[in-house]
């Protein structure tokens, strides 16, 4: 369902950031997306989010916001460039109660404090921060504070999210992502769909929180992951060697020790973490 105004009423994304002066910054990751068509088809990955809270990181001019605002969601956005707040608040004017524009680095906010329910996570950020984020999201108390996470990461970053074992993109971020939630990649973006271009394809990745396996704590996922993929051509037996009880669980449980990271499946990982932990 779309709600009333969208589109028309608003100036064109262009004509916002000539007027605000947002010239992309570089040291703040800023690509910005203009194709409305695009925008809606990202802000549709979540699904049906009319009335749904929403938390966008990085904003930025207010393209996503926008497609967000017309599919009926309420959006928390948490943009670190002052330069952008007024015309976010242009945008909030127009859709009365629907936005809330918080300054500030995501990377410091306590997102969870900000929302009564469980919201959609929508953002399209710089790589590096991304990656933290969604890190601490995933490793966050369990069933987390977020109901998904669409979002949009280079396409190398991408494949890391949703690779399997043997896959030369698979390592901790894969096992992180999917022991307890699944992910995929919902849609690629081409690099000519943002000003500027960036270097490299984009890819935009659907995670959704599943339940978590039963007595498996995540602090020794992310130990034994950390240590296996640290060295990731090494064998089990020298990766693991400093995660204690690592190397009697793997016998225990039948895994060759000899076998490297890279060709552990995430179940065998769970498996291997629940072996250690009851120890
Ligand atoms: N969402 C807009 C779009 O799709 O056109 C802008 C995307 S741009 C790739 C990334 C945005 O994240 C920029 O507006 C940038 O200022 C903002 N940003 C960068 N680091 C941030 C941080 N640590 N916390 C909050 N926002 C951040």
């Amino acid at each position: 369902m779309i709600v009333a105004p969208v589109g028309g009423k608003l100036p064109p994304l262009r004509d916002v950031i000539a007027r605000y002066g947002l010239n992309a910054s570089k040291a703040l990751g800023q690509n910005f997306l203009f194709d409305g068509q695009l925008l809606a088809r990202i802000a549709a990955v979540p699904g049906d989010i009319h009335d749904a809270e929403v938390l966008e990181v990085g904003p930025g001019p207010g393209g996503l916001t926008r497609a967000l605002l017309a599919a009926g969601a309420r959006v928390t956005a948490i943009e670190r460039d002052r330069r952008c707040i007024p015309a976010l608040a242009e945008l909030a004017a127009a859709y009365p109660d629907r936005l809330r524009v918080i300054e500030g680095d995501a990377l410091d906010v306590d997102a969870p404090s900000l929302f009564e329910g469980r919201p959609h996570i929508v953002s399209n950020l710089p790589y590096n921060v991304g990656t933290a984020l969604l890190v601490g999201w995933l490793t966050a108390a369990w069933q987390p504070w977020w109901q998904s996470a669409t979002l949009m990461f280079q396409k190398e970053v991408a494949d890391r999210i949703v690779a399997s074992a043997n896959d030369d993109a698979y390592g901790r971020l894969a096992v992180l992502s999917q022991w307890r939630s699944s992910a995929r990649i919902a849609m690629p973006v081409h690099r000519s769909a943002f000003t500027p271009p960036p270097k490299v394809m984009s890819a935009v990745v659907h995670i959704v929180p599943g339940d978590a396996p039963a007595d498996v704590d995540v602090r020794v996922i992310e130990r034994i992951t950390a240590a296996a993929f640290g060295q990731r051509r090494k064998m089990l037996r020298q990766s693991l060697k400093g995660v204690a009880g690592a190397l009697a669980a793997l016998e225990r449980i039948g895994i060759d020790a000899t076998r490297r990271a890279e060709t552990v499946s995430v179940a065998e990982f769970v498996t291997l973490a629940r072996e250690v932990g009851r120890q």
